[in-house]
């Protein structure tokens, strides 16, 4: 059985998946990793950007870590078969309803985020946003021509009560793990879909987390809190739409898009899907010079999260802070090191 599965994908993707083949062959050489083309570079081979083969080994496996898809080149391939719509393919198949995205201020690159050291310095915030329902999946979705002329567009956003209950559980479950504090983002002021999500989210707590602090918070409030005071937030919960809008903003409080790792998890049992939050960086790729902490770091939750190897995941952890304390830096972190230099340090910490 495949521990880890490798999609490397397009751009700086390969680059960055390197370096994790590297710290993985170190610190746990016992695990099987396999590899598959994902994205662009499946499209070329395959016709398509995930081929049934490779989401098959990726439902088997025990853990999947990609890199990153799409580029240029495939901006006119057709829609279903585009990079990006092999990512949508790869969660929807890998059932993974839960997106963790932690947003970590390591102290010495505090300097490097729009706020004020003191704002972000030991920041630590752990986002969980819906991924596989609300308005990116609702139906119906259109655009029409209208009779005089003009056209109309229809998004619809739609949440059911299983679909909110298995999120909260997975931020309830997060949260006795960290400081015990949950805030439930919506727009329950003027969407239905939102005064479902705070009467779910309330219903569930009582149930089975009322020794969690639950905190309910408008959207828009949350991105101001966010950029304001956002040392506040242990867990934050919400939607798909909130949480690609929130996630981002709270990224940016870190510093660098090369830091941030993501996870994404189905039900218990079920393989969680790793991945960097950034894209596959056309404009730097194939000059070895992109950060591969983050997708390193997209490593360490994959020990953590669906290995079940929270020692070696503290390891990695440390390895990483001592190698920026030490002054490692790519040049996105306003230092010189490349791509494999980054991987020598954090091996070398290791
Ligand atoms: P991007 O994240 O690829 O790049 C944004 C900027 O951040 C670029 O200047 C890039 O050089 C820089 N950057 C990103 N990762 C970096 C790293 N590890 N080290 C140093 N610098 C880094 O976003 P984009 O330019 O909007 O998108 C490029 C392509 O990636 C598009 O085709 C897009 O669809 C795709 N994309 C894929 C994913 C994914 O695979 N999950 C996510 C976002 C975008």
């Amino acid at each position: 059985m495949t521990d880890l599965l490798l999609l490397p994908g397009d751009g700086i993707g390969p680059e960055v998946t390197a370096q994790v083949r590297r710290v993985a062959q170190a610190l746990t050489p016992d695990l099987k990793l396999d590899e598959r083309p994902f994205g662009g570079v499946s499209y070329d081979a395959h016709g398509v950007p995930l081929t049934d083969e490779a989401l098959a080994t990726a439902k088997a496996a025990r853990a999947v870590l990609m890199g990153a898809v799409g580029g240029p080149q495939w901006a006119g391939a057709p829609r279903d078969k585009r990079p990006e719509a092999g990512l949508l393919n790869l969660r929807a198949g890998m059932k993974v309803f839960a997106n963790l995205r932690p947003a970590l201020c390591f102290g010495p690159l505090a300097e490097a985020s729009s706020l004020k050291r003191e704002l972000v310095e030991g920041l630590d915030i752990m986002i969980v946003r819906e991924l596989t329902g609300g308005i990116y999946f609702g139906e119906p979705r259109f655009i029409e021509d209208l009779p005089g002329g003009g056209k109309r567009a229809v998004d619809t956003q739609v949440y059911t009560t299983a679909e909110i209950e298995r999120v909260a559980r997975v931020a309830f479950e997060l949260a006795r793990g960290r400081r015990n504090k949950v805030h439930s983002a919506e727009k329950s002021n003027v969407m239905d879909s939102g005064l479902l999500w705070r009467e779910v989210v309330t219903d569930l707590h009582r149930r089975e987390y009322a020794d969690v602090q639950l905190e309910h918070i408008l959207a828009d409030n949350a991105a101001m809190q966010i950029v304001k005071a956002p040392k506040q937030f242990d867990v934050l919960l919400t939607d798909n739409l909130f949480g690609d809008i929130l996630s981002d903003a709270a990224a940016q409080l870190t510093g660098s898009l090369g830091m941030l790792p993501s996870a994404a998890l189905g039900v218990a049992g079920t393989p969680g899907l790793y991945e960097p939050i950034h894209g596959s960086a056309p404009d730097i790729a194939g000059q070895g010079v992109a950060n591969p902490l983050a997708a390193i770091l997209s490593f360490e939750m994959a020990l953590r999260w669906s290995l079940d190897r929270a020692a070696e995941a503290d390891r990695l952890f440390a390895a990483v802070e001592a190698a920026l304390a030490g002054g490692a830096r790519t040049r996105d972190l306003g230092g010189a090191l490349t791509t494999v230099q980054m991987g020598d340090a954090v091996l070398a910490a290791l």
